[in-house]
């Protein structure tokens, strides 16, 4: 699961965005000064971080940045109040990713964010998994079993994604409808089930896509 770290001081703010990042599925953890927040990084290891500029006590949001690339490359997107902050994110080599200024709309951060992380990925190379004769590249949603295209519908896409991303680990029905069709889809979690029928019959007996019984399902 994505995970991800806001540091800001107003609580309001970052309540909002809690809110919108929570709405994608993703991990949100809060923290209200570049102390706190540096700790709260290194403690949970997010794959993203929100930063804002302006924060109490000894360590700022650019500190907090230059902190950080001492030891990690994780994606930073700086939150500016004001146009010198502005320049200086652009002016110093703090090597953050991105910025919004204040005031911005929360589903503009979400987009830079879900921006940063799809470069992120490509740098890293696509996504694949490959079992027995059947490869799927999730960057290009593409799934071919002997050279064969196989043709899978947007939502079974989605609910692939989500066990990929969570190889190896038990998800719950609730879970996966949370990851692969949104927390505001309201619904049964038996569409899960007969999604899950149809990747089966579409990928055949090579996907490794277990049921838990009374919990839900496990890729890998
Ligand atoms: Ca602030």
């Amino acid at each position: 699961m994505t995970a991800v770290v806001i540091v800001e001081d107003e609580p309001d703010i970052a309540d909002l965005l809690s809110i919108y990042c929570r709405r994608e599925g993703w991990q949100v953890y809060v923290a209200s000064n570049g102390e706190s927040g540096l700790e709260t990084i290194r403690a949970r290891q997010p794959d993203f971080v929100v930063l804002d500029v302006g924060l109490p006590g000894e360590l700022n949001g650019f500190d907090v940045c230059r902190d950080l690339r001492q030891t990690s490359d994780i994606p930073v997107l700086f939150l500016t109040a004001r146009d010198d902050e502005v320049d200086r994110v652009l002016g110093l080599e703090l090597g953050g990713d991105d910025y919004v200024t204040k005031p911005f709309s929360p589903r503009e951060v979400v987009a830079r964010i879900k921006a940063v992380l799809r470069r992120g990925r490509t740098e890293t190379g696509p996504q694949r998994l490959k079992y027995g004769t059947l490869e799927v590249d999730m960057d290009r949603m593409e799934a071919l079993d002997e050279g064969k295209e196989l043709t899978l519908a947007s939502q079974e896409w989605a609910l692939l994604q989500a066990l990929a991303e969570n190889q190896g680990m038990v998800l719950s029905r609730q879970q996966l409808l949370d990851l692969a069709w949104g927390v505001d889809w309201v619904g049964d979690p038996r569409t899960v089930d007969v999604h899950v029928r149809q990747l089966r019959r579409k990928l055949g007996g090579q996907l490794p896509l277990a049921t838990i019984r009374g919990v839900g399902y496990r890729l890998g």
